[in-house]
């Protein structure tokens, strides 16, 4: 999907937000809610989406949600950061499918980077176990404030 065409709400985030498909939650408040990535680009992988907001990407939102959603994001970065330990967190978000954008509901990404580690690939790889995920969405929900 390029830049260009309407919100389709049977997103996978769209489902995840409804609860029609599960996901190992993190934080949610009015305006966002963030877990973990099933295809973690290394361990800790959490993303934030926007929830009542049908926008496709960055340039689709209004400013008023685009503030609540970058500091959802500010907040549980922390949170990672204070669950994990990471070395360094790399905040990535994708534009339209040439960009790499797979899911076409405006979110964000947290990925934790540790020295000498290589990140994982992008929306593929082996899903990681949901036992695990839960774990880890424990741990940094335990760490917001
Ligand atoms: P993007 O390519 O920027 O649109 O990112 C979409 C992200 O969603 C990728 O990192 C995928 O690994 C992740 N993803 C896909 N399906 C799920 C799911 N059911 N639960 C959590 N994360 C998902």
């Amino acid at each position: 999907m390029s830049l260009d065409g309407a919100y389709n709400p049977d997103n996978i985030f769209a489902k995840i937000l409804r609860g029609e498909i599960p996901s190992a939650r993190v934080y949610e408040d009015h305006a966002v809610l963030a877990f973990m990535d099933v295809f973690p680009q290394s361990r800790g992988h959490t993303l934030v989406v926007l929830k009542e907001h049908p926008a496709r990407n960055l340039l689709d939102v209004e400013p008023q949600p685009l503030q609540h959603l970058i500091l959802g994001v500010q907040r549980v970065a922390k949170a990672v950061r204070a669950a994990l330990r990471p070395d360094g967190l790399v905040i990535k978000q994708f534009n339209g499918a040439p960009a790499g954008q797979t899911v076409f509901h405006l979110h964000f990404h947290i990925i934790p980077v540790w020295e000498g580690a290589e990140e994982g690939p992008h929306a593929s790889g082996q899903m990681a176990d949901a036992a695990q995920l839960a774990e880890l969405a424990k741990a940094i929900a335990a760490q917001i404030s």
